[in-house]
């Protein structure tokens, strides 16, 4: 089930639900884009229409954002919680690891995604990450080509909104993979690079808040949520 929040539709369902059918697509081998859904994006694409028509166009729209938990509530709608982009890439790995399905991890600064791997294959011993490359390459086609020789089911792409999206779409037909998730800063944060909030703020929806204390300059960034809220709120 899909929800329209200021007309992007955003799926209702939580982690359990939309796993079977992220991987239904592998079995079925047909293509699915993953997208995160927060404040922010829903902000940019009501002035992008590029992009609002991108995001409706993927296959999955999760409720990344707090703020999209809290609109679906003031409309009584049935989204009551997150599904944030790293927790879905973990679950997804997890789920890969037990299903044999192979995984390709591209994006984030070079080495990065090396660290990510060997985080996830600590994490799943029995996990297949048949390939992995930096977001800084130039040359599409070895891109390409780098990727498609890998064969993976499974492509994460990390290079940051919406890079990552535009990529993806413009990429998808001529690869290999069947799912295609962008996950903007989560092999940093795989890698431990960057921390995520304490589960306490999580828990009780305030990582935007640990997040600004601990990078004041993302106020600009989350500016975006009082206005969509707002606009949320006089619709
Ligand atoms: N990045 C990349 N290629 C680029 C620009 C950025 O691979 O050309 C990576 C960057 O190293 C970082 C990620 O994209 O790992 C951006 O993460 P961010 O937290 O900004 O993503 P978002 O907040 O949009 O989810």
């Amino acid at each position: 089930m899909k929800e329209n929040i200021l007309g992007i539709n955003v799926n209702t369902d939580g982690y359990a639900e939309l796993l079977p059918r992220i991987f239904s697509y592998i079995e079925n081998k047909e293509k699915a884009m993953i997208v995160a859904i927060n404040p922010e994006k829903v902000m940019k694409a009501s002035k992008d229409k590029e992009l609002f028509e991108l995001l409706n166009r993927a296959e999955f729209q999760i409720p990344d954002g707090v703020g999209i938990v809290v609109a679906s509530k003031l409309k009584k709608g049935k989204i009551n919680q997150r599904v944030t982009g790293i927790d879905l890439m973990v679950r997804i790995c997890q789920e890969a690891a037990n299903q044999h399905k192979t995984i390709f991890l591209y994006g984030a600064k070079p080495g990065v995604a090396v660290e990510a791997k060997a985080e996830l294959e600590r994490r799943y011993p029995t996990i297949n990450i048949v390939g992995v490359l930096d977001g800084y390459e130039k040359d599409q086609l070895l891109i390409q080509t780098t990727i498609n020789d890998a064969k993976p089911d499974i492509l994460f792409v990390a290079m940051g909104s919406p890079r990552q999206e535009n990529w993806i779409e413009s990429n998808r037909n001529v690869l290999y993979p069947f799912v295609y998730q962008g996950v903007g800063g989560s092999f940093d944060v795989l890698a431990g690079n960057i921390e995520r909030a304490p589960e306490a703020f999580q828990k009780v929806g305030l990582e935007w808040f640990y997040r600004l204390l601990k990078e004041p300059s993302r106020i600009k960034r989350q500016m975006d949520l009082p206005k969509f809220l707002f606009k949320i709120i006089k619709k």
